[in-house]
């Protein structure tokens, strides 16, 4: 085989991807360090079936032209990634209830009539919290830092869940108000002074990935706020353990990283995409081993 991957002009797949193998995928820009693939492949080899995914790179303003090739090519499934998950909502033909809230989506499955935008990143979160029992939103007090893109996703998905209240604390207020509307009549803009009463307290900023530092104190809430009686949790996955975690499990509160939600919504997409259970234990032992290598 020559170098460019063809053998007289045969273009050759790579190693144990077949023509009659199914492909999916992630978009976005950039792309080459997404894990998605890292996870779809590892629940395709646990399931045994002859799928592939690959990281596209799709650079903004090509996302429509992106969905439309992909389809012609019979590509099944898209995750969506930064900076692509609005353009992609305006594109698809048809938007799950969740996505449709968000103005977001996070991927794309091929349905007949044209691709079906979903977004599993809340739903993702609630998933990872289920996870042994160890939360259920339904009649608790949730505290929710950040009203970017994950932010959103999770108020909306703790108001679905139930919780009883869904407290949004932004550094841009403006933000905090279009943000805390997602979770309805539950919904309300706060302060960090609110985090003692909360049952929940989720960092959905980066302050603590690569030295970003959040609040007026460095924090994204004090943790001399958080207890024991709390659940904590920061969608940083990069460090697995942040400043800000390590600090809340020193004052005694239930923590969980970035990981539970990043497994969990692409277990949602392997499901959406091949309607089976996807594998998440083994998901998280490869992403897991990944990140801490
Ligand atoms: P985004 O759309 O850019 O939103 C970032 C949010 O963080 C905004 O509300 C922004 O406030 C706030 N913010 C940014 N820097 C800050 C700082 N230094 N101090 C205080 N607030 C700050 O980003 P995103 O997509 O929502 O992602 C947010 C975080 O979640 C990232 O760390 C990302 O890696 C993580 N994440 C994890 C998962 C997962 O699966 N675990 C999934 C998605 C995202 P303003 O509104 O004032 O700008």
């Amino acid at each position: 085989m020559g170098p460019d991957g063809t053998d007289g002009g045969v273009l050759r797949p790579p190693e144990g991807v077949a023509p009659s193998t199914v492909v999916v995928g992630v978009i976005g820009f950039p792309v080459a360090h997404s894990l998605s693939p890292l996870l779809h492949n590892t629940a395709f080899g646990q399931l045994g079936i002859d799928w592939a995914s690959f990281a596209f790179p799709v650079r903004p303003g090509d996302a429509v032209s992106a969905l439309n090739d992909a389809r012609a090519l019979g590509i099944r499934g898209l995750s969506v990634t930064m900076p692509l998950k609005e353009d992609v909502a305006g594109a698809v033909a048809r938007l799950t209830a969740a996505a449709e809230r968000l103005g977001a989506v996070n991927c794309v499955a091929a349905e007949h009539d044209g691709w079906l935008g979903d977004n599993t990143d809340g739903a993702g979160l609630v998933a990872a919290l289920a996870r042994g029992g160890r939360f259920a939103p339904d009649g608790r007090r949730c505290l929710v830092v950040g009203a970017g893109g994950a932010a959103r996703a999770v108020v909306a998905a703790l108001a679905d869940a139930g919780a009883a209240e869904v407290v949004v604390v932004n550094r841009t207020p403006e933000r905090a108000l279009v943000a805390a509307t997602l979770a309805g009549p539950v919904g309300r803009v706060g302060s960090a002074g609110d985090a003692p009463a909360m049952d929940l307290v989720v960092n959905a900023t980066p302050a603590g990935m690569g030295g970003v530092t959040g609040g007026p104190d460095g924090w994204p809430v004090d943790p001399a706020l958080l207890g024991p009686a709390q659940v904590v949790v920061d969608l940083v996955y990069h460090p697995l353990r942040t400043p800000w975690l390590a600090a809340a499990a020193g004052r005694g509160a239930s923590t969980m990283n970035g990981l539970g939600m990043l497994v969990h919504q692409a277990a949602l997409q392997i499901e959406r995409w091949t309607g089976l259970e996807a594998p998440v234990d083994a998901m998280w032992t490869a992403v897991a081993a990944r990140l801490d290598a």
